[in-house]
């Protein structure tokens, strides 16, 4: 069934002139199947340069529309709208322009998780992999309010030695990594490290013998010696690790790190939304132009 299906889209992918985008935390089909695979940051990167009438992008709201922003010429489609980030919905246009109206003359730092309404109010964007960056480029006397992940805010904080202003905001896949659940699975791999993403919380995050973004995290695990990990992130994650590190074991964390949105997409709405161009991703001009420009203004700091 797997096959047939695979074919089918293999020649609508040629018909088409589309290419498959997938986010490190689909399901490992949709990895299999895509055009390339990778974190927000690469996925971004990727939505901007590539040459495809259509983009067919597995991942979450957020991201697509990140993608269209990068690439208005190309068709954006999503074999799910559905797929939202609850924590890019923790924060809105119209509570960011009050937070804003708190704190006069403060920059915004939005995290590439957030809506392109989100992003249009923001001074520059940040990904998992160069939040600390960012946050060094501005100048030391200028407030800065970090929109919305607070985990991540608090660690790019305690990297950078800035005071930041945290948005209330996490991601709950994230948050349901404990630290007695890590504490339990070093107990059972003692000679495992535990890597985490800084989306974690702090008392996760400490102990943590490497913390990185997904990009981070699959470098780190391929170049070290070390062949035993305890994952504390997405557990997509983990199908890429065993892919491409066939000798070294990976744990999870926590049996329970499921976005459930990443996993909306499937081979099967690939193929509906190649066969009927359903799932079109549109953002409003106005605001993707505001958009972009927090987007290439991170480009220009971490290129
Ligand atoms: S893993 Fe967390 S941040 Fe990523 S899409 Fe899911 S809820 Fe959002």
């Amino acid at each position: 069934m797997s096959d047939s299906l695979i074919s089918r889209i293999d020649a609508l992918r040629q018909q088409r002139q589309a290419v498959i985008l997938a986010h490190n935390y689909t399901v490992g089909e949709v990895q299999d199947v895509a055009d390339f695979v990778g974190d927000s940051l690469e996925l971004a990167r990727r939505a901007a340069t590539v040459e495809a009438a259509v983009i067919v992008f597995c991942g979450v709201y957020f991201m697509a529309e990140t993608a269209k922003i990068l690439n208005p010429k190309s068709m954006v489609l999503m074999p799910d709208t559905n797929a939202g980030c609850p924590m890019a919905d923790m924060a809105t246009a119209e509570a960011v322009r009050a937070k804003k109206a708190e704190h006069p003359g403060c920059a915004v730092v939005c995290y590439v998780n957030t809506t392109a309404a989100v992003k249009a109010e923001s001074d520059i964007c940040c990904t998992s992999g160069n939040a600390p960056a960012i946050v060094r480029s501005l100048p030391k006397d200028r407030p800065i309010l970090f929109v919305p992940d607070r985990n991540l805010g608090s660690w790019t904080a305690e990297q950078t030695g800035r005071e930041l202003i945290l948005w209330d905001g996490y991601c709950p896949t994230h948050e349901r990594i404990l630290p007695m659940l890590v504490k339990e699975a070093r107990r059972q791999h003692p000679q495992a490290l535990v890597v985490a993403h800084p989306e974690c919380p702090p008392a996760v995050r400490e102990l943590a013998d490497h913390l990185a973004s997904t990009a981070g995290i699959l470098a780190f695990c391929r170049q070290t010696d070390h062949d035993q990990f305890i994952i504390a992130t997405e557990e997509g994650l983990l199908h890429r690790l065993r892919l491409e590190n066939p000798g070294k074991t990976f744990y999870p964390a926590n049996a329970r790190m499921t976005c459930p949105n990443m996993k909306r997409a499937s081979l099967e709405k690939i193929l509906w939304c190649l066969e009927d161009l359903r799932g079109q991703v549109e953002v409003d001009p106005a605001t993707a132009e505001r958009a972009r420009q927090a987007i290439q203004r991170m480009f220009l700091v971490v290129p």
